[in-house]
């Protein structure tokens, strides 16, 4: 949360920095387009001797009757975005690497499987699934919560979509869990926790 927030106010700064530049510019008569080189020839011509040995920013800041030590901040600010930077990029490594175990886990889809999202709105999908909660009064076959246990109640393929699409829609291969029991279970894990007869 800090880290957003700092980030933020150093992007911040680098707009206070554009409007420094554009303030310069405008006071100066000169577009956007002409280069920093002849800007600073006009400042130098306009009684900034120093400006050559001086960074852009604290130039720019005096001749607009500015204070404030714009460089000390800017090498600041732009350190601390390069460390978020490299913090998101760690962490969508990681993203990236449990990926890959998931992957691993779950070995690769069948040919046949097409994730198209569009499967769970299928009325066919919809009917067997609510012959699965039907046949078994809508509660887990797990753990044997029901929604009047404030859970929420899924009707999850035992073998899994990606791995028997020619299951998607068998009955004998649906079994209701809860949330709890269905994510804690894991895509890769493919018990059937059906009570027995
Ligand atoms: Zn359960």
């Amino acid at each position: 949360m800090l880290k957003k927030t700092t980030l933020k106010s150093d992007k911040r700064y680098f707009k206070v920095l554009k409007k420094l530049r554009l303030d310069v510019r405008k006071s100066l008569g000169v577009t956007d387009s002409v280069s920093n080189a002849t800007v600073l020839e006009m400042l130098l011509a306009r009684g900034y001797p120093r400006a050559r040995q001086e960074t852009r920013e604290s130039v720019y800041a005096r001749f607009l009757g500015r204070s404030g030590d714009y460089e000390a901040e800017k090498k600041e600010a732009s350190r601390r975005i390069n460390e978020a930077r490299k913090a998101a990029s760690e962490a969508s490594l990681q993203k990236l690497h449990r990926r890959n175990d998931f992957a691993r886990k779950i070995g690769s889809p069948h040919p046949d499987y097409a994730n198209d999202g569009k499967f769970y709105e299928t009325r066919e999908w919809r009917e067997l699934r609510y012959l699965a909660l039907r046949n078994t009064d809508a509660r887990c076959e797990c753990c044997g919560a029901t929604a009047k246990d404030g859970v929420k109640i899924h009707v999850d393929h035992i073998q899994p979509r990606y791995k028997r699409p020619d299951l998607s829609l068998s009955l004998d291969n649906l079994q209701v869990l809860c949330e709890d029991c269905n994510f804690g279970k894991g895509a890769w894990d493919t018990t059937d926790w059906r009570i027995k007869m």
